[in-house]
């Protein structure tokens, strides 16, 4: 994994955190903001922030449409919290601009305001167990096709992944010290 290019959709939202996290990974983290900071990765972390946000510039910019064809060549592609939202393929009650990559359907903001956020230890399919942030967080409602679960939390579902190259967490793995979600994705890139 060493000295791979992973790129960090850098429209908004935590993508410092996930720089960070990849540099201690030891793989090479390349901020994306264009069509030819795209071209030059090997994978792509759409982080948390703003879904309608980080949706909106990505059309702006006309990174929809080539991080789906990249996706669909095979690259992976690892969405955090807004970024599982804009991975799936039906968001609960919106309308909102996304990829629409995943067999999955999403609820956002979806833990009541009394829990808005909170953080948890949770077990992990492939990773064992591991701390989980949540903020604002979505969570899926329903998968269908080849989506597998890889993690639920009080029977919602929070992390999934579907084929060998799309992977989704409600949580925020990127700000926790622990680096096994990153380098569960590093060893899918
Ligand atoms: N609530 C945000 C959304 O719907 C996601 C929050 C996050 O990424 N931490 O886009």
């Amino acid at each position: 994994m060493a000295g791979k290019k992973i790129g960090i959709l850098a429209m908004q939202g935590a993508f410092l955190e996930h720089q960070q996290a990849l540099s201690r990974c030891g793989a090479e983290p390349v901020l994306v903001r264009t069509a030819r900071d795209l071209e030059a990765v090997e994978g792509l972390i759409i982080p948390g922030g703003e879904s309608t946000t980080i949706g909106k510039l990505m059309k702006i910019f006309g990174l929809d449409s080539l991080i789906i064809e990249r996706v669909k060549e095979g690259m992976p592609i690892w969405g955090t919290c807004a970024g599982m939202i804009l991975l799936a393929k039906e968001i609960a009650d919106s309308q909102q601009p996304h990829l629409g990559l995943m067999d999955i359907k999403v609820k956002r903001n979806a833990y009541g305001r009394q829990v808005e956020s909170f953080e948890t230890d949770l077990e992990v399919e492939g990773i064992g167990q591991t701390r989980g942030v949540f903020i604002r967080a979505p969570y899926v409602e329903e998968v269908w096709g080849g989506t597998k679960i890889l993690s639920t939390y009080l029977d919602k579902i929070i992390m999934v992944q579907e084929g060998n190259n799309m992977l989704a967490t409600a949580f925020h793995p990127e700000l926790t010290t622990e680096l096994d979600v990153h380098k569960y994705f590093l060893a899918m890139a």
